[in-house]
């Protein structure tokens, strides 16, 4: 067993009934930093996600969680082991208010004053969050839509977090928000996975990376050494 790893996926095939969608998938999460899939419309990142986060069952593969065999979890198991996911497209409950939001992303937690505590730290990074605190999520703009779902998940007091293209249909200015409080997460302690198809920030940001294109992995590396590589740059970096 490796230590050093947050997260060992070995071989991970989904299907949507007979279609493939992901087809033996390997890569790992190491801890203490950021690790990207990058990839475009319809590669797969999101099937991974959610097979990560016990949402849909592999046909084959492993799934390792720092250490532990977590293969075909349910998505509470996998919440109480600290794997939580910050799905596509925010998924917050819209009528209810920003602090609603957050209460439910401690829905599993029991021990009031560090829910207090994270509450607090949650709020001193996303400051905008406390000015909005009483605010029916649904009135918030998408960046701030994108803190509440990324500020739920903390609540849930990950050890690694799973994020689903974070920065999809954010204004550029609003997208280095985010970046930057990726950066911050992962600094205090967090294992971060984030899939993305932005791979300017997703590269920028991360330390290993791996390019996922038709449901498989074509390559992979250091963030900065795939950044440089010619083929990425063609066709992911506009370059
Ligand atoms: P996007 O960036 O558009 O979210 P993605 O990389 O996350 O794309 P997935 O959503 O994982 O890609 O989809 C991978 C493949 O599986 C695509 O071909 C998609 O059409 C297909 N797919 C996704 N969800 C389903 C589903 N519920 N039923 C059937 N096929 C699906």
């Amino acid at each position: 067993m490796n230590t050093d790893l947050a997260l060992q996926v070995n071989d991970l095939t989904v299907r949507y009934g007979t279609v493939p969608a992901i087809e033996a998938v390997s890569f790992e999460v190491r801890r203490g930093a950021i690790t990207t899939i990058v990839g475009s419309n319809g590669a797969g990142k999101s099937t991974i996600m959610k097979a990560l986060a016990g949402l849909l069952k592999p046909v084959h593969g492993h799934v390792a969680l720092y250490g532990d065999d977590v293969t075909g979890s349910e998505p509470d198991t996998l919440v109480r082991k600290g794997l939580v996911l910050v799905p596509e497209g925010r998924r917050l409950f819209k009528s209810m208010t920003v602090g609603e939001n957050l209460d439910l992303g401690a829905y599993q937690r029991t021990d009031t004053a560090e829910i207090r505590r994270d509450l607090e730290r949650v709020l001193e990074l996303f400051p905008p969050l406390r000015t909005k605190f009483r605010t029916l999520s649904g009135r918030l703009s998408g960046g701030q839509q994108q803190m509440v779902a990324v500020a739920r998940a903390m609540m849930a007091r990950p050890r690694l977090l799973l994020l689903d293209e974070p920065t999809i249909g954010l204004a550029p200015s609003m997208v280095d928000v985010i970046a930057d409080i990726i950066q911050t997460i992962s600094r205090e302690g967090v294992d971060v996975l984030l899939v993305e198809q932005n791979a300017e920030i997703a590269l920028e940001i991360s330390a290993q990376a791996y390019i996922l294109e038709h449901g498989e992995i074509v390559l992979r590396g250091a963030s900065g050494q795939l950044a440089g590589s010619p083929e990425v740059q063609r066709a992911y970096l506009g370059i």
